[in-house]
């Protein structure tokens, strides 16, 4: 049964917390965003604040085995100094048992990196390249029948789980989903993690209209699931960025040198067509602002979205294609974006994905419930100081698109059922 953090009583309790601190370091291991640390505080102060003591866990880059440039030892510190309390450090995730028995409330330990070992992920390590179909089967099953023991002894340190991880919410990792099974009664989401779900249903189940989802990035091929759940569901979708070429040739455009996936052509179609027949308005780029060679310096030029000469790429959405989305955002009661307009790396062709950060922060005054999600996108609004000036800044990038394909993530499911 699903408990609330609210309302659960910590006194006297160990909380277990699955907590996003993949946090950037620079060379000399200092924190250079500490976002994700600070997004969890609330949920650990309120474990501490109700008489409770703390168990992190967190995992930090992609280790495939100890080492120690993964360490989440670089970052004690900082939780302690967010927190405002010394935090304890378990140099094992697996042997902190003695470590965690000796809490005392107010105390926190937090442990070493998740992803040293295997089981976290469930997935078989170090296999030979050339191994056969049996030998990854066996490896599989033997990580997999480990993984069980493994999700045991982190449970066994305390007497609740929450998860506050959003950025991992759509792994069935050991940490995100299987411990839950060991709290029955006892587990709950984290502050985050509930702002996270309610952001979502905000957008997807409970939208005033006007709904417009703007949607940009590279590929079509990784947001096809993202468009075919929403095209079902908006009222307009602004299609951007590189994705957006595929559309416009879709329709016997010429897109030159842009950026294109030919074999998602049918599936462009079908989604436009869908549009059609549901009265949805999908919105491109009338035209593009160009260049010859994928590079910032790269003199520029406009041309209509249709009629791009064969070596020249579209890098960002032009003044023209700028100014019709921003009327559709305006005039929107909800707005949901994730991905970049343009090339948004390169500063000469980043105006498009400031501006759309600029139109959601003015949406937003207007009264309109604005969420944005995904790197670029995110980079955007903070980069022009809107962070506070959009509704909700999710903090996962693959969880949030995950979630508005329209799937169940693991992590949330294993809490609510
Ligand atoms: P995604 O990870 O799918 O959200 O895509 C983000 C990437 O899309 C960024 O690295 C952008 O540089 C890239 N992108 C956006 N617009 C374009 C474009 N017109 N041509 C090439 N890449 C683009």
């Amino acid at each position: 049964m699903q408990q609330y953090i609210d309302s659960y009583d910590f006194n006297g309790k160990k909380a277990i917390v699955r907590v996003d601190f993949n946090v950037p370091l620079d060379e000399n291991f200092n924190i250079t965003d500490d976002t994700r640390i600070r997004r969890a505080i609330p949920t650990l102060k309120k474990v501490l604040a109700g008489g409770g003591s703390l168990i992190i866990m967190s995992h930090l880059g992609r280790p495939k085995k100890v080492d120690p440039k993964f360490s989440l030892g670089h970052i004690v510190g900082r939780v302690s100094e967010c927190l405002g309390v010394p935090v304890q450090f378990a140099d094992d995730c697996q042997k902190a048992a003695a470590q965690a028995a000796a809490l005392k409330p107010g105390e926190v330990l937090l442990l070493e990196n998740l992803r040293y070992y295997a089981e976290e992920e469930g997935k078989p390590r170090g296999l030979a390249e050339d191994a056969s179909d049996d030998e990854k089967k066996a490896a599989k099953a033997a990580v997999k029948a480990s993984q069980k023991e493994f999700t045991k002894t982190l449970a066994s340190y305390a007497d609740c789980y929450i998860n506050d991880a959003f950025g991992t919410a759509h792994r069935a990792h050991a940490s995100t989903a299987l411990i839950a099974e060991y709290f029955p009664n006892d587990k709950m989401f984290g502050y985050l993690m509930e702002g996270e779900i309610k952001a979502i249903d905000n957008v997807l189940k409970n939208a005033q209209r006007p709904l417009t989802a703007i949607i940009g990035g590279s590929k079509v091929s990784s947001k096809l699931a993202v468009l075919k759940n929403l095209v079902g569901k908006v009222d307009n979708l602004i299609i951007g960025g590189g994705m957006g070429y595929t559309f416009v040739k879709a329709q016997g455009g010429n897109v030159g040198n842009s950026l294109h996936e030919d074999e998602l052509i049918p599936d462009a179609l079908e989604i436009l067509k869908e549009a059609k027949e549901k009265g949805v308005n999908v919105s491109l780029s009338v035209a593009a602002v160009c260049a010859q060679e994928f590079s910032n310096d790269a003199p520029r030029k406009v041309f209509p979205i249709d009629q791009i000469p064969e070596d020249w790429e579209g890098m960002d959405a032009s003044d023209a294609s700028l100014e019709n989305w921003k009327k559709i955002i305006l005039a929107s009661k909800t707005v949901l974006w994730n991905g970049p307009v343009g090339v948004f790396e390169l500063p000469n062709f980043a105006k498009g994905t400031l501006q759309i950060a600029e139109d959601l922060a003015e949406a937003t005054k207007l009264g309109a419930y604005t969420l944005v999600g995904g790197g670029d996108s995110v980079a955007a609004v903070t980069k022009m100081g809107y962070s506070d000036k959009v509704s909700y800044v999710s903090t996962g990038g693959g969880a949030m698109l995950e979630a508005i394909e329209g799937k169940i993530l693991p992590g949330i499911a294993a809490i609510q059922e």
